[in-house]
């Protein structure tokens, strides 16, 4: 029987990888291993009887550019990213580096932070804000998704059964504002805000603002309230963007009264540096 077996793979082509995952639909895809062996205070660890190590494709580890896009593959190392520097969008850059310690970060990939099941990670809520794209791969299709889609349900995400996770694009565009903020907490259950604007001849273009709690958060009825609008802003509309938030927040389930209290500060220190 498949399931009393201990059985590691390592695939180094998706046809080996599919072809196994097809004979053992049990198979759990391996990456950093960070989320599988965490909390494990044994000295024996725990892991799943059948892996698809995926160390050794090299395609998913694979970083590229363009004029537009950073596309990373799913099996690069936060470490790795961060070391790309400034061509990585703050925002990312920032989540991730906040992200544990630099062993974990030097183990721990960026797919398997999006594929965690336990709830949304940090990078997650980067990802979102900036408008990623998840390209996910199954053994006879491959297929590209945003990732607001890609974590739309809670608890999962929008990966079927025996589909990977392979790339992820990022859009290269130019945020005149970006701000970040991490309230402490376990992984997956920390809280994160992330803050972009973007000008054009001094109006608001875009503005995303994302809230991570252990689900992602976003508000854009409060996103419409500004865009369009001249910099800075009036204290007239900036005072209606903070009352929307506040209504946005006390609607929010599982967040706590302090953590609504901080978000909204956030908030407000970021929309006042941009009013008048
Ligand atoms: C001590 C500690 C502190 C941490 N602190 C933070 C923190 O502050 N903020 C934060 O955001 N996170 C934190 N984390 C979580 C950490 O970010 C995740 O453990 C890590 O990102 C998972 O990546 P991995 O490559 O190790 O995934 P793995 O453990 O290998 O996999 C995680 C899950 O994703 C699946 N998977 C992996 N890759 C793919 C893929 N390409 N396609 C489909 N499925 C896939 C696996 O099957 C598994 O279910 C912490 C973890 C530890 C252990």
């Amino acid at each position: 029987m498949a399931d009393q077996l201990n059985l590691v793979f390592f695939p180094s082509s998706y046809s080996e990888l599919f072809s196994a995952w097809s004979r053992y639909p049990i198979a759990v895809p391996y990456a950093g291993g960070t989320a599988l062996i965490r909390e494990q205070g044994r000295p024996i660890l725990e892991l799943p009887s059948i892996i698809l190590s995926l160390e050794k494709l090299e395609e998913m580890s694979r970083i590229s550019r363009s004029e537009r896009y950073l596309e990373i593959g799913a099996m690069a190392k936060l470490s790795q990213i961060i070391d790309l520097g400034k061509i990585v969008p703050a925002a990312l850059r920032h989540c991730l580096e906040n992200i544990a310690g630099p062993q974990l970060r030097n183990m721990a990939t960026i797919g398997g932070s999006l594929c965690f099941r336990g709830g949304r990670l940090d990078s997650a809520a980067a990802l979102t804000a900036l408008d990623a794209q998840c390209e996910l791969r199954g053994a006879q299709s491959s297929r590209w998704i945003s990732a607001s889609r890609f974590f739309a349900e809670p608890g999962l995400s929008a990966l079927k059964p025996q589909e990977l996770l392979t790339r992820i694009r990022i859009p290269l565009d130019s945020w005149d504002y970006s701000a970040y903020k991490k309230f402490t907490g376990q992984a997956g259950r920390s809280k994160v805000v992330i803050f972009l604007a973007k000008t054009q001849k001094n109006v608001l273009s875009d503005i995303r603002i994302v809230y991570k709690t252990g689900t992602l958060w976003r508000n854009k009825d409060s996103e419409s309230i500004l865009a369009g609008k001249q910099l800075p802003l009036n204290h007239r509309i900036a005072a209606d963007f903070i009352k929307n938030w506040e209504t946005f927040a006390s609607g929010l389930h599982n967040v706590d009264e302090l953590s609504r209290k901080e978000l909204i500060n956030f908030i407000e220190i970021n929309i006042n540096n941009l009013s008048d």
